[in-house]
């Protein structure tokens, strides 16, 4: 039997950082807005769980009920040798577990009166209908917008035609409990180890009651994940096969071209390969991505705009030219570790860094947006493989 078609004003398919955060700005505006998740939250995302202050300034209410420490110092080590330290009067960094910081955010989604649907998964997409639609096991709904939040290995980025990327990276990472390991030195700081992993670095976290270790590089890094790590373990003393939890996931990473909207459908975060190409991190990323598009939306809602456009618009103006840079530095940590490493521990880079991860001050490209997504385009096709 056909299932009837539901109707909303805005549907969201994906709960995590993205879609929670969009459906809790659709909601408060008053937008009867509906949430679809294939999971049942609590549920885990492999994931570091540091939300910079940046990220958090992104949010219209505070993290802080599920943070579980801070981080206000950053350590770069190169290929497990030399060492240094910016160390910072103030937390730049809060360390959450994925799982209770996710869960928090579908809730306010919830308290702000959106409809949340959990272990509803979305199997295909209608993009380019003038009221799009969402199909899934035993539902179908139908809104004036939607918004793919579904992630990295979602269905909704494949429904415009940007899947995957020879870009693409892969993170894998386990936690290390007390008794496993424990470092006065990196209880309140975030260590890189840089030179380590092709396209990537290996990282340690402090959360409270455990660290995590994890290792991202490119996605055909995948078999050599495990040594990555383990070696990283190693280091550090720790037995890789005593770490709990490890698991990888991949972490999209796209071009200035990619497409992220059609109509009125538009991809958010993790879906539309926004994550920094630098550091990994997606979250900051999620959050502004879902300002953006549901002020977009509310402008579609309203009569104003007619699809997305003004969306991609302020995606490139606001996260471009910071992308641009993010590409160019990964060039150099790729190519040249030891002059990379020098930059990242220099005076300068120090407060460089300082301003763009509280978001007292972004680092972008000083140049006009097109220029900028030249330079990306150069940056990402110099990191091909030969
Ligand atoms: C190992 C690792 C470490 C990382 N560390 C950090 C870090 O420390 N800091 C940081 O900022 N970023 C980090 N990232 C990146 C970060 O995890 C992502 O950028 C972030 O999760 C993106 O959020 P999202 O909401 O777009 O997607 P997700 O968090 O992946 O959420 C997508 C949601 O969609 C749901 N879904 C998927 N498919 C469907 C479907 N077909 N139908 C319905 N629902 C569906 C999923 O269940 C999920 O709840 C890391 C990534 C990895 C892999």
């Amino acid at each position: 039997m056909k299932e009837a078609m539901e109707s909303y004003e805005a549907v969201i398919v994906g709960g995590g950082p993205a879609g929670s955060t969009t459906a809790y700005r659709l909601a408060t505006a008053g937008v009867k807005t509906l949430v679809l998740d294939r999971a049942h939250f609590p549920r885990e995302k492999p994931c570091g769980g540091g939300v910079t202050l940046r990220g958090a300034k992104q949010l219209p209410f505070s993290i802080d009920p599920v943070v579980e420490t801070t981080a206000s110092a950053i350590d770069f080590r190169l290929q497990y040798g030399a060492e240094s330290r910016h160390a910072y009067d103030a937390p730049i960094v809060l360390m959450t577990r994925r799982s209770r910081l996710d869960a928090y955010l579908l809730e306010k989604a919830a308290e702000a009166g959106a409809e949340v649907r959990q272990g509803a998964r979305v199997r295909e997409l209608r993009p380019d209908l003038s009221r799009p639609e969402a199909i899934g096991d035993g539902f179908r709904v139908k809104a004036d917008v939607i918004l793919g939040a579904d992630g990295a290995n979602g269905v909704c980025a494949a429904a415009i035609g940007s899947a995957r990327s020879q870009w693409d990276a892969l993170a894998y990472e386990g936690n290390a409990d007390r008794a496993l390991y424990s470092s006065p030195r990196y209880e309140n700081s975030m260590l890189f180890e840089v030179g380590t992993v092709p396209g990537g670095y290996a990282w340690i976290f402090p959360k409270g009651d455990h660290t995590n270790f994890g290792v991202g590089g490119w996605f055909r890094e995948g078999p050599q994940m495990k040594a990555h790590l383990a070696r990283l373990c190693g280091s550090h003393g720790v037995d890789v096969d005593r770490l709990s939890g490890v698991r990888g996931y991949r972490i999209p990473l796209r071009g200035p071209d990619t497409q992220v909207f059609l109509g009125r459908f538009a991809l958010i975060g993790d879906a539309a390969g926004l994550a920094d190409p630098l550091s990994g991190d997606g979250m900051y990323e999620a959050f502004t991505s879902g300002r953006l598009a549901s002020e977009n939306a509310l402008r579609i809602l309203g009569g104003h705009d007619r699809d997305f456009s003004r969306y991609r618009a302020a995606l490139r103006a606001e996260l471009g030219r910071h992308s641009a840079i993010s590409w160019l530095a990964k060039l150099i940590l790729e190519r040249r570790p030891r002059a990379g490493y020098r930059i990242a521990t220099s005076k300068i880079a120090g407060r460089l860094f300082y301003g763009d991860v509280s978001g007292t001050r972004s680092v972008r490209l000083p140049l006009p947006a097109p220029a900028a997504g030249s330079l990306q385009r150069l940056a990402q096709t110099r990191l091909l493989p030969a």
